[in-house]
C-alpha cells in the first residue's frame, strides 16, 4: 500500500495529450526519482521468482524502460517487442485493432525458446490491445505466458476484461 502511494504520487496527469479530451498519465517523474523507480523495479523483480519467469518481454517504448532494469535485477533475459519494421532479424508479427485503424507489433522469431515462461511488462494498460497482441506473439513463438505486469491500469477502459481470454489464467499484476 505504501509502495502504491509512492508510485502514484510520481505519476502526473497531462490533459489533452496526445489529443484533446485524453488525460495522459506521465511516468517521467517516477523515472526521475531513484527511490520510486528502484522500488518498482524491486517489486516487479519479485514477480519473476514467484511466477518462475525465464524471460522478460518489454513493450515499446515505455515498457522497455521499466522492463530492462527488472530483467537485470532478476537475472533473466530481456526481449523487446517493437512496432513493426524496427527489429533487424527475422520476425513474427501480430496486428491488432486501434480505435481508428490497426497497428502491428513484432518480436524476433528466435528470441524465445519453447517452454520459456515469459513475463510481459508495460507502463500503462489502456484498452489492452497492445498487451493482448503481445500475448499472442509469445504463444506463437512457442513460449508460455507467466504473467503481465503493468505500472498503471486505466480501469475505465476495461483492458483487464479484454485481456482475460488471452491471459488464459495467467496473472495480471497492477499497482
Ligand atoms: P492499449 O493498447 O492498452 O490501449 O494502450 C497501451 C499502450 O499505450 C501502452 O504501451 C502505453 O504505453 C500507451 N498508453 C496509453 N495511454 C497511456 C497513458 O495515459 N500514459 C502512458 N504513459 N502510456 C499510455
Amino acid at each position: 500500500a505504501e509502495l502504491r502511494e509512492l508510485l502514484l504520487s510520481r505519476i502526473t496527469d497531462i490533459p489533452d495529450y496526445p489529443q484533446p479530451g485524453v488525460m495522459f498519465k506521465d511516468i517521467t517523474p517516477l523515472l526521475a526519482d531513484p527511490a520510486a523507480f528502484g522500488a518498482l523495479t524491486e517489486a516487479f523483480a519479485e514477480l519473476c521468482g514467484r511466477h518462475r519467469v525465464d524471460k522478460i518481454v518489454g513493450l515499446e517504448a515505455r515498457g522497455f524502460i521499466l522492463a530492462a532494469p527488472v530483467a537485470v535485477r532478476a537475472g533473466v533475459g530481456f526481449v523487446p517487442v517493437r512496432k513493426a519494421g524496427k527489429l533487424p532479424g527475422t520476425t513474427l508479427g501480430q496486428s491488432y485493432e486501434l480505435e481508428y485503424g490497426t497497428a502491428e507489433i513484432e518480436i524476433h522469431s528466435d528470441a524465445l525458446a519453447p517452454g520459456d515462461r515469459v513475463l510481459v511488462i508495460d507502463d500503462v494498460l489502456a484498452t489492452g490491445g497492445t498487451a493482448d497482441a503481445s500475448l499472442q506473439l509469445i504463444r506463437r513463438a512457442g513460449a508460455e505466458v507467466a504473467g503481465l505486469a503493468v505500472l498503471l491500469e486505466l480501469g475505465f477502459l476495461a483492458g483487464r476484461q479484454r485481456l482475460e481470454p488471452g491471459l488464459k489464467g495467467a496473472p495480471l499484476e497492477g499497482l
